[in-house]
């Protein structure tokens, strides 16, 4: 009999996605197989009457490669398809696992269905939830979906947790520092100035700061700025891949506009943007716009709020 193999940190991340894995079995006459890294006998409450075996991980290391070791061992060649929640440490140990087996892998699926001839159609949200993309795929197949996207059945009876000892391989960690973060919480701020490419340096983002201190503003930024230049650290990185901002006003200087970062922006009540480029895309999201050089606009914006406050 094929294998689902739903897999979790815990028997909580298990049953936030025991509901996808299920729906993919009986789809597909496969059996569920449950393995988490911790839980024991939880996660036979857990899992007890939908999945068929469930392993408990044993064994000292990360996460990722004590899951991946797991899944190596439980996959069996039966595997119809393996499945977790989509959160960081199981993302990157089914996409290792996925890799290594060279079977596609698809995040944060939204849909699941089986056509006549066996083959997969998996639906995800595209273009930072604009589109919806569609794939075709020929199982075995890996997919993340969002906890508890797909309700799960109630469990029943009791099933044996089985001992999965584990010795995790691959990379040796060698350390761990923590990211640098300011503290900075923008997503509850009522104003955030953005800022861009557009700024040259580091230190002319002085400019959007104390025009964030007139305003009574956060400071955020776009991925380059954060993650590319490292100028501002993460915490203020706004965007799909990041911080959603709902701010009562967004002024972005110098920022294009680009989907990945106007999914994290687009909920602000009003935008104003400052950008020299008139078809800049930023000017399609905002309420006001400036086409005008930053370095001209910005001093212009803080003098005239130094005269307001005087
Ligand atoms: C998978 C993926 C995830 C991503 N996630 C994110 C995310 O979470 N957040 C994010 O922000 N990006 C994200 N990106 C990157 C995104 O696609 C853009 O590349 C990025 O947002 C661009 O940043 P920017 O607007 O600062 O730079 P640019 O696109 O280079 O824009 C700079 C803008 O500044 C203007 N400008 C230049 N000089 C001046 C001046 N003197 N005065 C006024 N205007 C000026 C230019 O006309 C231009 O419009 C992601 C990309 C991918 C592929």
């Amino acid at each position: 009999m094929s294998r689902v193999v739903v897999a979790g940190r815990n028997p909580q991340d298990v049953s936030s996605a025991i509901g996808f894995a299920k729906m993919i079995a009986d789809a597909s006459g496969s059996s569920v197989v449950a393995v988490a890294l911790s839980g024991g006998d939880e996660l036979g409450r857990a899992v007890a009457g939908i999945a068929s075996e469930a392993y408990a991980i044993s064994g000292s290391g990360h996460a990722p490669e004590l899951m991946l070791e797991a899944l190596g061992r439980v996959a069996g060649p039966d595997l119809y398809a393996v499945v977790s929640p989509a959160l960081k440490d199981l993302t990157d140990a089914l996409a290792r696992f996925s890799a290594g087996a060279g079977i596609p892998m698809l995040t944060e699926v939204t849909e699941f269905a089986r056509g006549a001839g066996g083959e997969v159609t998996l639906r995800r949200a595209a273009m930072a939830g604009r589109a919806v993309a569609e794939y075709s795929v020929v199982p075995p197949f890996a997919a993340t979906v969002a906890p508890g996207r797909f309700p799960a059945p109630q469990p029943s009876g009791t099933i044996e947790v089985r001992r999965l000892d584990v010795g995790a391989r691959g990379p040796e960690v060698l350390g761990v520092e923590p990211k640098r973060r300011e503290g900075v919480d923008i997503s509850s701020a009522d104003i955030v100035v953005g800022v861009g490419r557009g700024f040259r340096s580091k230190e002319d983002l002085s400019l959007a700061f104390r025009l964030a201190e007139l305003l009574g503003a956060a400071v955020g930024c776009s991925r380059p700025i954060a993650a590319d230049y490292g100028w501002l650290p993460e915490d203020r990185w706004i965007g799909i891949s990041a911080k959603k901002i709902r701010p009562k006003l967004y002024v972005a200087l110098g920022i294009s506009g680009a989907p990945q970062h106007m999914a994290g922006a687009m909920d602000s009540k009003l935008i104003a943007a400052v950008n020299k480029d008139k078809n800049a895309p930023i000017f399609q999201y905002a309420d006001y716009g400036v086409i005008g050089d930053l370095y001209q606009v910005v001093p212009a914006l803080i003098r005239r709020l130094e005269e307001l406050r005087r």
